[in-house]
């Protein structure tokens, strides 16, 4: 029997300029005594985590900020988060300023401070032991500082197992943050190259959740079967059809220029509706591709990031293979990736298969993004190794809207070495 049943869970939101100050009074409407605000050093140099931490002592509350969030986490860098916050402890709640990165964080000390066992008990199975929290967590204030990644609407926390050399993640309906505070006046310190790869992983957060297979064609679930990513639905679609309607206006001029804080804000806020969106509905092939893509990384240092090491960014990962993916998809459902390219890029007439990538390819060459994966320091020989990768990704590749398989993953992978 068919799903009949979809669901939608969300933190709460604050969203507007100056919303970032106001978080000692939300915080204090949950009777907390001490908070640690976590962040990472290149956020913490802005001075908006400390800033944060300063302006709760009028409600009270106590804080301090830890910078040793790792750019792109790993297992050592969230064990050591984790170690820091048991030996200051315990901590009433948790505010995370800053990416992705800063904010799952934040999500594995919360779930690993108020439940048992180690940080591998709780990552995904294979690569983990998948057990569920059985605890309660601490209230969490999520507050994004790169306009992308969402993850202060998702219930996952992305992270690098060093020693298997694989990206993975831990994921459960209670590392929701509570709260997520998007304040665009934060985003404007974003440099040029983050708000491109951030950005293209918005445009890839709506367009996979858009073309997710439908949540209504999978087998009927129990009321325990129930994960966070539950397929297409007509709530997400809402969301992620808004999120890319302002994706079209606004994507180029807030690369062009990171002072127009009206495309700031208008980037915060397609940030949050595909976060809405996709939090829901889940994301697919470009998203399982980019866990390779990012992982196995050689040499490549991508403008406007940190330089000390070799980084294929979250957002840029995962556009090196949309247009490629959108491509073999489009025979699932052409109706929707044609409404996609003409929210995206409106006033033509669309259609057939390259429709799509066409528009997607023009987007990347106009924000700079490398032209596939063999700008990145890949080419055929590594072929065998991604598509390995991508198909450990079997929780995302549920999502697809067809099923993939081993020859299909390195077709779209092959032909996304070179994109024009
Ligand atoms: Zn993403």
């Amino acid at each position: 029997m068919n799903e009949s049943v979809f669901t939608y869970g969300a933190p709460g939101l604050k969203f507007g300029e100056g919303a970032s100050d106001e978080i000692g009074y939300d915080l204090s409407q949950y009777d907390v005594k001490r908070v640690l605000v976590i962040t990472d050093p290149g956020v913490a140099a802005t001075g908006h985590p400390q800033r944060v931490a300063d302006q709760m002592g009028q409600f009270g509350i106590e804080a301090a900020v830890y910078d040793g969030t790792h750019v792109e986490p790993t297992d050592a860098s969230l064990e050591a988060a984790i170690a820091h916050a048991r030996d200051t402890g315990p901590w009433d709640a948790y505010v995370a300023v800053g990416g992705g990165s800063a904010i799952d964080t934040a999500k594995a000390v919360n779930l690993l401070t108020t439940n048992d066992g180690e940080l591998m008990d709780y990552v995904n199975a294979p690569v983990g032991k998948a057990r569920n929290p059985e605890k309660p967590l601490k209230p969490l204030v999520a507050v994004p500082t790169t306009t992308g990644t969402g993850a202060e609407s998702t219930t996952i926390c992305v992270l690098d197992v060093l020693a298997q050399k694989v990206k993975t993640g831990i994921s459960h309906p209670r590392l929701r943050p509570t709260l997520a505070v998007v304040d665009p006046v934060l985003t404007l310190t974003q440099p040029a190259g983050v708000t491109s790869a951030a950005g293209m992983d918005i445009l890839c957060h709506a367009l996979e959740s858009y073309t997710a297979r439908s949540f209504a064609s999978y087998d009927k679930k129990r009321p325990e079967e129930r994960v966070p990513y539950c397929g297409a639905n007509p709530i997400s679609d809402m969301w992620s059809e808004k999120a890319m309607s302002l994706l079209s206006r606004w994507f180029r001029p807030a690369v062009q220029d990171g002072d127009d804080t009206e495309a700031r804000h208008a980037m915060a806020m397609a940030a949050t509706f595909a976060g809405l969106g996709f939090g829901n509905a889940g994301v697919h092939i470009p998203h399982a591709n980019a866990y390779p893509i990012a992982g196995r990384v050689k040499d490549f240092h991508p403008e406007g990031y940190p330089d000390d090491e070799a980084m294929v960014p979250h957002g840029m990962a995962v556009s090196l293979t949309a247009p490629e993916a959108f491509r073999w998809t489009f025979e699932a459902d052409p109706g929707r990736h044609l409404r996609a390219a003409e929210l995206l890029a409106p006033g033509h007439d669309y259609d057939g298969p390259d429709a799509l990538p066409n528009v997607l390819t023009d987007l990347m060459r106009d924000i700079v993004i490398p032209n596939g994966l063999g700008a990145v320091g890949y080419d055929e020989g590594d072929i065998d190794d991604l598509v390995e990768g991508t198909l450990k990704q079997q929780r995302l590749l549920a999502t697809a809207p067809r099923e993939v398989t081993e020859e299909d993953a390195a077709q779209i992978l092959t032909r996304s070495l070179e994109l024009w």
